[in-house]
């Protein structure tokens, strides 16, 4: 039987395509994408014609006998999705749970994850981080994830939807307004950048420059501190004061 080779592409800048990647697509038989109309300017980009078929949200679980049919008869394969890595916040969990449950070889080509990218570039700890993927839509719902994300000390990353990016300063001004956050917008393009400061300091900054709320981001929130040390910094701030008190220090 053939291989399933997990192929991570460019989230940006096609340079960011890794040979390995590249080779991998010209020597597979068939590519399943998420949109074939959006790949095929990648493909033709590298020289490729690989026969596509689609793989997205709607279609995936009907897939995976179609592909594992192709597997059986010796062909390899590959997935890739419209950007970055597959199945991180992009179709392709089901067909990998599925292949992995019947034994099929499964091969990932890492590369590009605007995730990771952020994250790299971005000065928050990186030693723990939990990712939400995409926030939810709605107002409340979004506020509500928040919430429930503040107590976490790791570093939060989310994906963000291109039009909603004011929506979820709002939201973390409402929820976390005294944490750090860090904008990663454009990554690998040509006006990336990282903007960083308190949620209502973003937000000014990009109502005064409203390009600086176009294009795609991730959204980096510092963790909450370790509930020993904020507990350890208010009893030192009160042995402090008692301290002074007893020294006779005047209040
Ligand atoms: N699978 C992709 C990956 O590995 O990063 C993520 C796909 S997800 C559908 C798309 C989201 O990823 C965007 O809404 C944005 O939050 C983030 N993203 C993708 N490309 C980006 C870029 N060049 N700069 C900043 N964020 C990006």
């Amino acid at each position: 039987p053939g291989t399933l080779y997990v192929v991570a592409t460019p989230i940006g800048n096609l340079d960011d395509l890794t040979p390995r990647a590249a080779r991998v697509l010209a020597e597979v038989t068939r590519i399943a994408a998420e949109d074939t109309r959006h790949s095929a300017r990648l493909l033709a980009h590298l020289g490729v014609n690989t026969p596509m078929l689609s793989l997205h949200e709607h279609n995936e679980a009907r897939r995976v006998d179609t592909l594992d049919g192709y597997l059986t008869a010796g062909e390899n394969i590959a997935l890739i999705s419209d950007a970055g890595t597959p199945l991180i916040s992009d179709p392709g969990f089901v067909l990998v749970r599925e292949l992995r449950a019947r034994g099929r070889h499964i091969v990932p080509i890492p590369g590009p994850c605007a995730l990771i990218a952020a994250l790299s570039g971005a000065g928050l700890p990186t030693d723990r981080f939990v990712f939400g993927g995409f926030l939810p839509a709605k107002p409340g719902a979004r506020r509500q994830a928040l919430e429930d994300w503040s107590a976490r000390e790791e570093t939060l990353v989310f994906y963000e939807s291109p039009h909603r990016i004011m929506h979820t300063l709002e939201a973390l001004k409402e929820t976390l307004p005294a944490r750090a956050v860090v904008l990663a917008r454009e990554l690998t393009k040509t006006f990336e950048t990282f903007l960083q400061g308190t949620p209502e300091e973003l937000l000014s900054q990009l109502t005064e420059d409203p390009n600086q709320a176009r294009g795609e981001f991730v959204v980096m929130v510092a963790g909450a501190l370790p509930v020993a040390q904020s507990e350890h910094q208010d009893i030192s701030a009160d042995e402090l004061m008692k301290t002074l008190l007893d020294e006779g220090v005047g209040v």
